[in-house]
This record gives structure tokens, C-alpha cells and sequence, in this order.
């Protein structure tokens, strides 16, 4: 994976200590972007899934970790391997994307699909700086929503509905 950065002791990606990972390459080009840097794709540091978890091991205190960018979506077929050893060490996995759920939900990529299978959370759209809040937890604009990724896509693999779930969880919306 080519990855723009790690921090091992976050906690403005989601609820407690995380380790969030910083995916390089984005092609959204949101107006206002924080990240403008991780935007060029191929230009950073190439790390294998294991060199990350060593990484996120390294910090006992956490529990959860984020993949973010740039935008992990572009490294999907990586990413959801990386998203799957997580979840069988027990971590809380959450993912922010550029994309809705909607349009990753409709193109039918399947390494896209099953790194939605194996995250607990999604954090899905644009940062809009017309909706620009300092309110939402976890979100820069107020079109973005937290998903409950997993069992969204549970729903979809049994009976086809495209409407995801919303996060209700006190730790990331309350
Ligand atoms: S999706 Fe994120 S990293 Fe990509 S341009 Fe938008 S705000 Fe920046």
C-alpha cells in the first residue's frame, strides 16, 4: 500500500485511542481539502499489511484503528486485506471516503465491496465547504454521515437494499 503517514494516538478519527492510517492518492479534489498532499497518487511510502500492524501494535492502548487519506478507497484490494487481519486481532476498523455509499454500493467493484464487508464504520462523501461544520462529530461537513458499514452490507448481500444503516452509537454520533 502506498501510505501518506500513521499516527499512532489520535483521537479526532473516531471514538478513544486510535491509530489512524493515512492512505496516499486521492482524486476527488474537494474544495478546502486538509489534506491537499495526499492528494498525487504513488508518491509516498510503499507498506505491506503486516508492516502496519506491526505499527498499530505497537501502541497497547489501542483499540481502534482508521483508515483515511487521501482516500483508502483507491487501495481496496489491499485495503480490504489489511481491514480483515484487523478485525480478526479484535481492532474497532472504521474507514473515511470521498465516495457515497450509494456510488460505491451501485459500481459493483468487488475488492470495494469487501473492504465496505469488513469495516465497522463508514465515514462516506465529499467534504462540501458550503456545509462546513464544527457540530458533527467525526465529520467536516454536514452531507457526510456515519455508516455502520458491516451490517449495511449484510442487509445488501441478503436482500439487495442500497439504503445503508446510519450509525446510531453514542461514542460516534451522540
Ligand atoms: S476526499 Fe478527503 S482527501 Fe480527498 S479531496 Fe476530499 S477532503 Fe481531500
Amino acid at each position: 500500500m502506498n501510505i501518506a503517514g500513521i499516527i499512532s494516538d489520535s483521537i479526532v478519527d473516531g471514538p478513544g485511542l486510535r491509530t489512524t492510517v493515512f492512505f496516499q492518492g486521492c482524486a476527488h479534489k474537494c474544495k478546502g481539502c486538509h489534506n491537499p498532499e495526499t492528494h498525487s497518487f504513488g508518491t509516498a511510502t510503499e507498506m505491506s499489511a503486516s508492516e502496519i500492524i506491526e505499527k498499530v501494535k505497537k501502541n497497547p492502548l489501542c483499540r481502534g484503528v482508521t483508515l483515511s487519506g487521501g482516500d483508502p478507497v483507491y487501495q481496496a484490494a489491499e485495503a480490504k486485506e489489511l481491514a480483515k487481519v484487523l478485525k480478526a486481532k479484535g481492532y474497532e476498523v472504521a474507514l473515511y471516503t470521498g465516495f457515497t455509499w450509494e456510488e460505491l454500493i451501485t459500481e459493483k467493484n468487488e475488492d470495494r465491496l469487501e473492504l465496505l464487508r469488513n469495516v465497522d464504520i463508514l465515514i462516506d462523501g465529499r467534504f462540501e465547504i458550503e456545509k462546513r461544520t464544527l457540530e458533527l462529530k467525526f465529520r467536516g461537513s454536514s452531507n457526510q454521515r456515519i455508516i455502520e458499514s458491516k451490517k449495511s452490507m449484510q442487509q445488501f448481500d441478503t436482500d439487495g437494499t442500497i439504503e445503508p444503516i446510519l450509525c446510531t452509537q453514542k461514542r460516534w454520533v451522540g
